[in-house]
């Protein structure tokens, strides 16, 4: 079998990833996988388990005996085969996952089960914060979204309504709780949010969704034809 192509797509909170990422996966016919929502699904195991994150050996024990999986080309992910896309979504959901997902052996964890969900397909968007930089650092394309905070909270906020999600708040909570989660992603010591030296980096806030996706697909399109 040829070795996977992979797309990674990295960046921090509310810049488009997901829907840029689905729709590059569908244009291509790849399978998208949303890692952000492994971690988040992971976290809220966590909290339903009442474990102390602190505590490495009630840790590990969790590590050893959960089962996350995602479903759907990426629209649901499971937690012990029980289906958690809504609750993961929870803005408090989003805090503790930044918390749990600093922990090095959850890192390692969730990066081994994702190098397994690459090896397994023939194409394969993967997006996330470090999926350039230590997931697959031999992707074949990376591709890095940026924009400013405000731009990326009114869109987070538009989306919190949009979905009814519970316990959101305005949209200047919404800015101050990406800015927290962002520094805690960026100034992590394991895997910290930040482009690989060799990612293309598109500015979100500059182009519609459209653009984006051209842009990004104008990126594989040229990857693959130096391939031949
Ligand atoms: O992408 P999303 O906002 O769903 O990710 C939630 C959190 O999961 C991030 O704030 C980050 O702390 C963590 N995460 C990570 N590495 C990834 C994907 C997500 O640390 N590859």
């Amino acid at each position: 079998m040829s070795r996977t192509f992979i797309i990674a797509v990295d960046g921090p909170s509310g810049v488009g990833k997901s829907t840029v990422s689905k729709l590059v996966a569908k244009e291509l016919g790849y399978q998208y996988v949303d890692t952000g929502a492994m971690y988040r699904a992971f976290a809220v195991g966590v909290k339903e388990a009442g474990i102390d994150i602190k505590s490495e050996e009630a840790l590990n024990a969790f590590i050893d005996s959960v089962k996350i999986e995602l479903t759907g080309n990426g629209e649901k992910v499971l937690l012990n085969g029980r289906d958690v896309s809504k609750v993961i979504r929870e803005p408090w959901a989003g805090e503790l996952t930044s918390k749990v997902s600093a922990i090095s052996p959850v890192r390692e964890f969730l990066v081994s089960l994702q190098r397994e969900i690459g090896a397994s397909s023939e194409g394969i968007v993967m997006e996330g914060r470090d999926i350039g930089t230590v997931v697959f650092p031999e992707a074949e394309v990376k591709i890095f979204l940026t924009a400013s905070s405000e731009v990326r909270a009114k869109r987070r906020h538009k989306e919190f309504l949009g979905k009814e999600t519970e316990g959101v708040g305005s949209v200047g909570s919404v800015e101050a709780d990406l800015n927290a989660r962002d520094e805690r992603d960026t100034k992590r010591a394991d895997s910290p949010l930040k482009a690989a030296d060799d990612a293309v980096i598109i500015d979100t806030g500059e182009l519609d969704i459209d653009g984006v996706v051209h842009k990004a697909l104008d990126v594989v399109r040229k990857r693959k034809e130096r391939e031949g």
